[in-house]
């Protein structure tokens, strides 16, 4: 049980969490914060927190965990507004998806890692943001990363542990150079890959036609690219190396795909795609 909880960044994930450690009652207080007031009214008016600061700092005075659930790219600058007042004991989490970066942004505020800080990225999310999108089902049954570092204490992993499983979730550690490995991999390539998509087809001269009779696989395959387009800003930037190496070998595999188009090269075609048909069905089934 959490007896004060701050979350900073009341949106889809944070808000979403709030809510599924009330239902699970795993906490007594929660404290949000966020840069607009008439957000945080909104999550007061819908039962997601008791109440707020525009203060990140006087929102985690007293809290026994805060979790970083907002933008990676302001990661940084909040943990510098809270370092200062942050408990000796209170635990410090995120949320973010990709994991280098967030250490990087809190051994820079605190001049080191804390023995409370344990970094985890929940796999688990929409396309949807902001407080209105959040949900207590959101984390049920899926996955919940968690990278602790050598500094990282036991009671301090055990306690986000046990919050993440109140929720639903099922928890598993890895290092953070393996997460941002697989999940450039899983996730950002893919993301990559719609947007892309979507802006190329949408800057055709015939676009209105294109997308007129776009059907159920394209809507498919582009949902993701009606994600945040800040958050995934930032997400390219603090997994550039991974995402970069899995661009290229795409790139590559593209390119096969070209050749073999243009050589009217049908037996390479079939290969891969039944490759991929095997490697999808396994997969999903
Ligand atoms: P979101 O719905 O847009 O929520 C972000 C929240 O952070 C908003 O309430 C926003 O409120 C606040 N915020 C934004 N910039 C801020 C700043 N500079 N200072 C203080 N507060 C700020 O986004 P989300 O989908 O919950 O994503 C949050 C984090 O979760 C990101 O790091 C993302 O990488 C990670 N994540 C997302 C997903 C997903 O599928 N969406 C899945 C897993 C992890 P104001 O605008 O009022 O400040």
């Amino acid at each position: 049980m959490i007896g004060r909880l701050a979350i900073l960044g009341v949106g889809l994930i944070g808000g979403s969490l709030a809510l599924a450690l009330r239902r699970a009652h795993h906490v007594g207080e929660v404290v949000g914060s966020g840069r607009r007031e008439r957000n945080l009214q909104r999550a007061v008016e819908l039962g997601v927190i008791d109440r707020y600061a525009l203060d990140p700092a006087e929102a985690v005075r007293g809290a026994d965990m805060v979790v970083l659930a907002v933008p990676l790219g302001a990661m940084e600058g909040l943990c510098r507004q809270i370092a200062p007042v942050l408990g000796e004991q209170a635990v410090l989490t995120d949320v973010g998806s990709a994991k280098r970066s967030v250490v990087e942004a809190v051994r820079a505020a605190f001049g080191r890692l804390p023995e409370g800080f344990v970094p985890g990225h929940p796999i688990a999310g929409t396309e949807q943001s902001g407080v209105e999108a959040a949900f207590a089902d959101l984390f049920y049954h899926r996955r919940v990363i968690l990278t602790p570092l050598p500094e990282t204490g036991l009671r301090a992993l055990g306690e986000v542990r046990e919050m993440w499983e109140a929720t639903g979730a099922v928890v598993e550690e890895m290092s953070v150079e393996h997460h941002d490995h697989v999940l450039a991999a899983t996730s950002h390539l893919p993301h990559m890959l719609a947007f892309a998509l979507v802006d190329s087809l949408a800057r055709l001269e015939d676009r209105h036609e294109v997308f007129r009779y776009a059907a159920g696989g394209f809507r498919d395959f582009t949902r993701i690219a009606s994600s945040d387009p800040v958050m995934w800003r930032d997400i390219c930037l603090a997994n550039r190396d991974a995402l970069l190496e899995m661009m290229d070998r795409f790139r590559d595999d593209m390119d096969r795909l070209s050749q073999a188009i243009e050589q009217g090269d049908g037996d390479t075609l079939l290969e891969i795609f039944q490759r991929a048909k095997q490697a999808r069905d396994a997969f999903a089934g």
